[in-house]
C-alpha cells in the first residue's frame, strides 16, 4: 500500500487539486482544511459535517501528522519553546513568545542550514534537510493545539485587528534554516498562514527571514509577499563576506536593491535589517555611521541582536553600553532600531539564536528521549 498522504502538506489550492483528482468538491476541501487548522483536527471522525463517505476515504488515504514535541520548556518571562522531533535523530525548534497584545511564534524551516554564517550554531553544523511543508506549518499547528488556541473568537490586537481568539497573533521564521532556501515549502505553509479557512494571519504579521538570497527574495515578492527581515550583519561586503558567506554571492549592492523592489510589493513599507552585535567585529561607531550610509534609499528599521554564544564560538556579545551608542547613531539618523530582548534565556529559547546551541544538544534530546522511551 502506498503511504497516506499528509493533509498538512497541502494548502487550499493543493487540497483541492487533490480532492478533485478523488471526485470531490472544492468546498469538501475548504471544509476540511477548517478542520485542520481551525479547530485543530487531527481525527477524521471528528469532522462531523463531512460525509461518513468522504470521511472513510481520508481515513483510507490520508493522515494529519504534525512534527511531535519530545520536550516542551517554559521559561520565568512565559516564553514555551517546543523540541520537536522530526525523524531520522533530527530535530527543530519551534518558540512561542507572549507579550501583552500579541504572540509571536518562532518556526524553523529546515534541519540544519547550508549557509554557514560565521556567529550562528545552526550553520555550524551544516545541513540535514528542508522540512516539508506539512512539517512547517505543523508547528503551528501544534503550538495553537499546546496553547489550548483552537476554535476561539474575538478580541482585537494592539493595532486593532480582530484576534479571532488567536493566541498566537505573529508568525516569524526565524527559527533554525534558512527559509528561502526551502522555497516551495516555505510558500505553501505561508500561503496556510494567510489562509482564511485556515490560520487567518495578516500579512503583515508573518515574516520571513533571510540571509540575503536575491532571487529568491524577488520570487517571494512575485508569490507571497509577506514582511520580510533581512540579516545584514555588516555595513561593507569585506567585512560580510566573512560574516554571511552567501554575500560573496550576492553583495550588498545587490541586496539593498532587492530589498528596494521587495518594498514595491511588500505589505509593510520597511525592511527590518536584523543586526548581530559581535563585540570588536562589527559594533563600532563607524560601523553604525557607514550603515546609515549603505541604508539610505531602503525604507528601514533596524533590530540589534546581542550575540547569543554558544560552545566554541570565536565571538562575544558587545557590551549594552556599545549597543546602546551604536543603537543611538541609527537612531539619531532617524532610524527607527531596536535592541532584542533576551527572552527565554533560562530554557535557550532566544529567538534569533533559537538554532544556537540546537544542533548538536538536539541529537543528544533526541537520543536520550528514545532511549528513555525504550527503556520505560
Ligand atoms: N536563516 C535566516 C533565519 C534564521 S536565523 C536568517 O539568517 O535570517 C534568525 C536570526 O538570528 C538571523 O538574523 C541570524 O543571523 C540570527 N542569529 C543566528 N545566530 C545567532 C547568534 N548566535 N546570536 C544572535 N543572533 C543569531
Ligand atoms: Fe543559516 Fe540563518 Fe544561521 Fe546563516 S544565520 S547559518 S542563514 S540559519
Amino acid at each position: 500500500m502506498s503511504e497516506p498522504v499528509n493533509l498538512l502538506d497541502f494548502d487550499v489550492n493543493g487540497l483541492i487539486a487533490w480532492f478533485a483528482e478523488r471526485g470531490e468538491k472544492p468546498f469538501r476541501a475548504r471544509q476540511v482544511m477548517r478542520w485542520l487548522h481551525r479547530e485543530g483536527c487531527d481525527d477524521f471522525e471528528r469532522m462531523t459535517d463531512v460525509a461518513k463517505s468522504l470521511r472513510a476515504k481520508l481515513a483510507a488515504e490520508a493522515c494529519i501528522r504534525a512534527p511531535e514535541a519530545i520536550r516542551d520548556s517554559v521559561s520565568s518571562d512565559g516564553t514555551r519553546k517546543w523540541l520537536l522531533d522530526v525523524g531520522g535523530a533530527n530535530a527543530v525548534e519551534a518558540v512561542f513568545i507572549p507579550e501583552t497584545s500579541r504572540g509571536t511564534l518562532c518556526i524553523s524551516s529546515q534541519a540544519g542550514c547550508a549557509l554557514d554564517c560565521a556567529f550562528c550554531s545552526t550553520g555550524k553544523q551544516g545541513f540535514n534537510r528542508n522540512l516539508s511543508a506539512g512539517e512547517i506549518i505543523g508547528q503551528l499547528w501544534l503550538a495553537n493545539r499546546l496553547l489550548g488556541a483552537t476554535g476561539k473568537a474575538g478580541g482585537k490586537d494592539e493595532e486593532g485587528e480582530p484576534l479571532n481568539g488567536r493566541v498566537i497573533s505573529n508568525v516569524v521564521m526565524m527559527g533554525m534554516g534558512e527559509p528561502l532556501a526551502n522555497f516551495d515549502n516555505v510558500v505553501t505553509a505561508l500561503s496556510v498562514m494567510l489562509d482564511d479557512h485556515a490560520y487567518g494571519l495578516s500579512r503583515r504579521r508573518v515574516t520571513v527571514s533571510t540571509s540575503g538570497i536575491v532571487p529568491a527574495m524577488d520570487r517571494l515578492r512575485e508569490e507571497c509577499p509577506v514582511a520580510l527581515a533581512v540579516s545584514l550583519h555588516a555595513p561593507d561586503d569585506a567585512l560580510r563576506d566573512r560574516l554571511v558567506p552567501i554575500n560573496r554571492k550576492y553583495p550588498l549592492a545587490e541586496l539593498m536593491a532587492a530589498c528596494r523592489r521587495y518594498l514595491e510589493r511588500a505589505p509593510r513599507d520597511f525592511i527590518t535589517f536584523e543586526y548581530v552585535m559581535l563585540d570588536g567585529v562589527n559594533d563600532s561607531d563607524a560601523h553604525a555611521r557607514a550603515l546609515v550610509r549603505l541604508v539610505r534609499d531602503v525604507p528601514c528599521k533596524f533590530n540589534l541582536i546581542p550575540f547569543n554564544p554558544f560552545p566554541n564560538s570565536e565571538f562575544r556579545r558587545s557590551a549594552p553600553e556599545r549597543i546602546r551608542r551604536f543603537a543611538g547613531i541609527l537612531i539619531d539618523a532617524g532610524i527607527v532600531t531596536t535592541t532584542r530582548k533576551t527572552r527565554g534565556d533560562d530554557v535557550d529559547a532566544a529567538c534569533g539564536q533559537l538554532a544556537g546551541q540546537v544542533q548538536d544538544k538536539t541529537r543528544r534530546t533526541v537520543r536520550l528521549a528514545q532511549s528513555t522511551e525504550a527503556r520505560s
